[in-house]
């Protein structure tokens, strides 16, 4: 069994994209009317249900950020917009695609994806933020309604591949979807390309989200700006994210002027946005030395707070090559100076773990976790590195210990899968497995998985209960994506 545990070791697995065509004409979306006699209407249970199959989909076409820090402050400042936009109660989930190409999208049931190049492209968090809030109030504003109404027409697992094939600009789906797909995106595409209308209604709705939110409404118009001489400057690749939402010199001036009419004040980024896009930056490199000059560079600009940042970067990069003592030394420091940081202090741990001193890295998880109660990700790392320890059943009660909205997070169920096995308890290993590989999207490895641990001889009668029912609905899932192909 191999496992993708190693944090700072991604190899980014890019994928080709596609040029979206520009012909969609629907000026006059409406919201959904529940006295419609069409009976097509998709239902919000339904839209939900489309989204998560949407998000498994995706897995298997992009690489989903499994770093819970990054994962975290992502989550955090989506969930600061959400509450100050005009729904604030309906569901979101933000998520970060390790991806080159400039872009972001929103997908059925409020999945909003932000891929690694447009964080790493934007130089203010106020930047960032405009461009989720840009893409909450397509959500709000149902302005990819009717695309779902489409979709929805189809199985749902063929219109979630449909979907995320249309949305990430995916040339090659799996080779079983890609007719059926190549025949069911026109439709859904004509419904999926923003309007002129859309757009401006969801800058407009969106400035006011971000002011609300207490973001730079000035952002918005200084991102576009820099998107635009961004796609003079490429050419033919022009950032995706242009694709779906065309940035014309109207919409700058207008999102200007609009951004003009609120008070001037300083909005200094937080650090946490400086932390994690450095993170990303260290994370999703291709070329360390390149990447260890610049942070190497910038630690003689800016505040303070900056530099140490820099510094941060330094680290994570020496970290990365596995220089540990270059990486300690920095992180040492930093968290004798900083020790309410928590990127600080795991990052120092991580350090003490790549070079298996086991104690001292499981001791500043525990005193990590005490002072930081609510935050997750440490909490993964501790169960990661009780695991690499040897110690499976503290990796449980750990794992068990954690808030149940993160037991929907992919590496949970690896790192439960991972302990099992480590008790020798195969058959709730390929339990969890199985859950793991629906959760990105791949079922028949899932059906697989159920097979295996039906084969234990461990297994007991509840297990073997879960087992039929999960098998029953998996398989159920393939008829249905075969039915369409
Ligand atoms: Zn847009």
């Amino acid at each position: 069994m191999k496992f993708k545990l190693s944090i700072l070791s991604i190899g980014l697995a890019l994928t080709v994209f596609s040029p979206l065509s520009q012909t969609a004409d629907l000026e006059k979306i409406q919201l959904p009317d529940m006295g419609d006699s069409s009976g097509t209407l998709i239902s919000p249970a339904q839209e939900l249900e489309l989204g998560g199959a949407f998000f498994r989909q995706l897995h298997s076409q992009v690489q989903i950020n499994e770093d819970v820090e990054i994962q975290q402050y992502i989550q955090e400042v989506g969930r600061r917009l959400v509450l100050n936009s005009d729904a604030p109660t309906n569901p979101f989930y933000f998520f970060v695609v390790l991806d080159d190409n400039i872009n972001a999208f929103a997908g059925p049931g409020g999945y909003i994806g932000i891929n690694s190049g447009l964080i790493l492209m934007t130089e203010a968090e106020s930047e960032l933020t405009s461009v989720m809030a840009h893409e909450v109030a397509h959500v709000t504003q149902r302005h990819l309604y009717r695309a779902f109404e489409a979709a929805s027409k189809l199985s749902i697992p063929t219109a979630a591949a449909t979907l995320a094939a249309i949305l990430i600009g995916i040339k090659n789906p799996a080779a079983g979807q890609a007719a059926l797909i190549a025949v069911q995106a026109a439709s859904v595409q004509k419904q999926i390309d923003f309007t002129r209308d859309n757009e401006q209604e969801a800058d407009r709705i969106g400035m006011q989200t971000l002011v609300a939110a207490n973001y730079d409404p000035r952002s918005m118009p200084t991102f576009f700006e820099r998107l635009q001489q961004s796609s003079r400057f490429y050419g033919q690749a022009a950032p995706e994210f242009l694709r779906t939402h065309p940035v014309t010199e109207s919409r700058i001036s207008d999102t200007r002027s609009r951004a003009d009419q609120y008070p001037y004040k300083q909005y200094p980024d937080s650090l946490t946005y400086l932390l994690a896009r450095t993170k990303l930056k260290a994370l999703t490199s291709n070329d360390n030395p390149a990447t260890l000059h610049y942070f190497q560079a910038t630690q003689a600009q800016g505040t303070q707070e900056q530099r140490m940042v820099a510094r941060y970067g330094e680290a994570l990069m020496y970290l990365k090559t596995q220089k540990l003592p270059a990486a300690e030394k920095i992180l040492a420091d930093l968290v004798s100076r900083y020790p309410d940081q928590a990127f600080y202090v795991s990052a120092l741990a991580r350090c003490h773990l790549e070079g298996k001193q086991f104690d001292k890295a499981l001791k500043i998880y525990q005193q990590a976790i005490k002072h930081f109660p609510t935050n997750s990700a440490l909490k993964f790392e501790y169960v990661n590195s009780l695991l690499k320890a040897g110690q499976p059943k503290v990796a449980q009660q750990a794992l068990e210990s954690l808030a149940g909205n993160v037991q929907e997070h992919t590496l949970y169920l690896e790192l439960l899968a991972q302990s099992y096995a480590d008790l020798k308890q195969m058959a709730e290993s390929h339990r969890y497995l199985a859950e793991y590989y629906y959760a990105v999207g791949q079922t028949k490895t899932a059906i697989l998985q159920i097979k295996l641990a039906q084969k234990e001889k461990s297994l007991n009668s509840y297990l073997g209960a879960i087992l039929e029912e999960r098998l029953h609905f998996f398989l159920e899932e393939e008829k249905q994506r075969r039915e369409n192909e």
